[in-house]
């Protein structure tokens, strides 16, 4: 990849390029599957209520899929769905033949229990990775989908060749969506991994030691120079609104004056989640054509 050096010294991770790149190989994908096995992939996307921030990545996940020629559906359901709707719809979406891929935006509006809702999801469908069993399989190591927001991050760092193998990775932030799946992730590159929260003591001093700091706390540009070991490549997975701009859980002037590398907020791993969840749409499709191949035809050649 091209790699272009930012006013702070710092190559720039541009994430928006990455994804673009992404898109086209997934592009001839898509068509393959239409030529030959006379479908699209499909994906159903479900929000309940108005959050404006669930709206926008909602309304990005649509988008892409519509740039992809993948076949998507949005649900979306008002605030107060009963539990018992939102589980029936799904179950629907589980046994439709054009439905790949389910995803939920979360967060739920607090009567929902996500756990629950994710858990109807049938595994073969969770592109978005957040299934109990797909969580498990990952920590196993055994082949599966995995989350798109760390699975963005691995590709931001294979796209820009960092070298994993034997670094020190620091991760800042524990939730079951970014930083816990990542850190399995990284763990299977052979990094060396620590993981950050809000009870770490001298979470700065932590982070100094990594070659690679991912952040995903979201607490506004809580990431300053003080926390950047020279050289080191910086990852900022958060998007906060503060008065009316987007910004990361980096300073990305201060980090970026020691950084090698690092992302930007917006265009960093935004865009890559997204692409993720469509290549993950895409697999799906695959994998569940092929099996319906193998029903369909038991033993090609016959004898
Ligand atoms: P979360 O609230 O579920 O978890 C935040 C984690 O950060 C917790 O483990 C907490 O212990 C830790 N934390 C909070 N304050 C801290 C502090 N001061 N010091 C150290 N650790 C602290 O958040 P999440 O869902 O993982 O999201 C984190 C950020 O990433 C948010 O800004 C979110 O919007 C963003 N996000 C971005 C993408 C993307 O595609 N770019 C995807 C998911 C989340």
């Amino acid at each position: 990849m091209i790699n272009v050096r930012c006013n702070v010294g710092a190559i720039l991770l541009d994430g928006k390029k990455m994804a673009q790149d992404i898109r086209k190989e997934l592009k001839s994908r898509v068509q393959s599957l239409a030529d030959e096995r006379g479908r699209r992939p499909g994906l159903a996307v479900l929000m309940a209520g108005d959050d404006p921030a669930s709206k926008i990545y909602v309304r990005n996940k649509i988008k892409a899929c519509e740039d992809l020629n993948i076949y998507s559906e949005l649900h979306a359901l008002p605030h107060d769905v009963p539990q018992a709707d939102m589980l029936i719809l799904i179950r629907e979406l589980n046994a439709r033949d054009n439905i790949d891929g389910i995803m939920v935006q979360l967060p739920l509006p607090p009567h929902l229990p996500a756990a629950e809702v994710t858990e109807t999801i049938n595994p073969d469908k969770d592109v978005d990775g957040l299934h109990p069993l797909t969580m498990g399989k990952l920590l196993l190591g055994q082949e599966t989908f995995l989350p798109c927001t760390p699975m963005g991050i691995l590709e931001i760092l294979r796209r820009s060749d960092t070298r994993i193998s034997g670094k020190e990775a620091v991760i800042i932030g524990r939730s079951s969506i970014v930083g816990k799946p990542l850190a399995l992730l990284l763990l299977k590159e052979d990094a060396t991994v620590t993981i950050c929260h809000s009870k770490t003591e001298n979470i700065s001093g932590v982070a100094r030691r990594a070659d690679i700091l991912v952040v995903a706390a979201g607490r506004p540009e809580m990431v300053t120079e003080d926390f950047v070991k020279e050289g080191a490549v910086v990852i900022d997975v958060g998007i906060n609104r503060v008065g009316g701009t987007i910004v990361g859980d980096v300073n990305f002037r201060e980090a970026g004056k020691k950084a090698s590398a690092i992302t930007p907020v917006p265009g960093g791993v935004g865009p890559l989640t997204i692409a993720m969840l469509m290549r993950n749409t895409v697999r799906s499709a695959e994998m569940r054509l092929a099996r319906q191949a193998v029903i369909m035809h038991p033993n090609p050649g016959g004898g």
